[in-house]
């Protein structure tokens, strides 16, 4: 299967009973009242962004009102705004704003998935649940890897599922097991000797956005070592 392929089989996924159930009693009732006229998506995000791009974005999951509600990732909710104003500083986005499906936003070189494809209640999903969403992100790296040079990971459970996956897949994972932090980087190697970078930042979330943890500055020091 193809990437093209791979989007399609993700957005029907109903594996996971409480994240089918959250999304769609979201799009369903739950639905803020500044987008109550618009349709929700409620389903699956699938990748957004070029097959064959040499780096790929690994984030959380889709938000409830954000992805979860327009069906592209990041997209429609402040965590996007942070995320492609900083990929169009970089030259890796057409525009800086991300409001909805159809606003002509198209990114080169890059690709975007999350460890979990669904909206968590909380933004949290349970550990059954990212292993359930494994099997997607091992095909999404499957299909990446002969082209790939480097992963950004969004946060903790970005970078743990990255190693998880690709040490599943065969590829050489440094010994001790690299920790995440804001610019941590490890190398990974396939199992054709090929080198790729994993680099590791804050998530873009509001928790870390508007109390500073993360400035513009610091996002785009790390998309710059891409
Ligand atoms: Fe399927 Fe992943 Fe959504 Fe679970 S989180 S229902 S595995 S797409």
């Amino acid at each position: 299967a193809d990437v093209a392929e791979l989007d399609a089989r993700i957005t029907v996924c109903r594996a996971c009973p409480r994240l089918v159930d959250w999304r769609e009693s979201v799009a369903i009732s739950g639905r803020r009242a500044s987008f109550a006229d618009q349709p929700y998506w409620g389903r699956p995000a699938s990748g957004f962004g070029p097959a064959g791009a040499p780096v790929l974005i690994v984030g959380l999951a889709p938000a409830a009102q954000g992805a979860n509600r327009t069906g592209r990732m990041f997209t429609g909710d402040r965590s996007g705004d942070w995320l492609y104003a900083a990929l169009h500083r970089g030259g890796y986005a057409n525009q800086p704003t991300s409001d909805h499906a159809g606003d002509g936003l198209e990114l080169q070189g890059l690709r975007i998935v999350s460890a979990v494809r669904c909206a968590p209640p909380q933004n949290k999903p349970t550990t059954q649940e990212r292993a359930t969403c494994a099997p997607w992100l091992h095909r999404e790296l499957e299909l990446a890897a002969p082209t790939l040079r480097s992963i950004l990971a969004l946060g903790l459970i970005g970078w743990d599922a990255t190693l998880r996956t690709v040490k599943q897949m065969g590829w050489e994972v440094p010994r001790p097991r690299p920790r995440f932090g804001h610019g941590a980087q490890a190398q990974l190697v396939t199992p054709d000797s090929r080198v790729v970078r994993l680099v590791g930042s804050y998530h873009v979330s509001q928790q870390n956005t508007f109390t500073g943890k993360l400035t513009e500055a610091m996002l785009d020091e790390v998309i710059a070592t891409l």
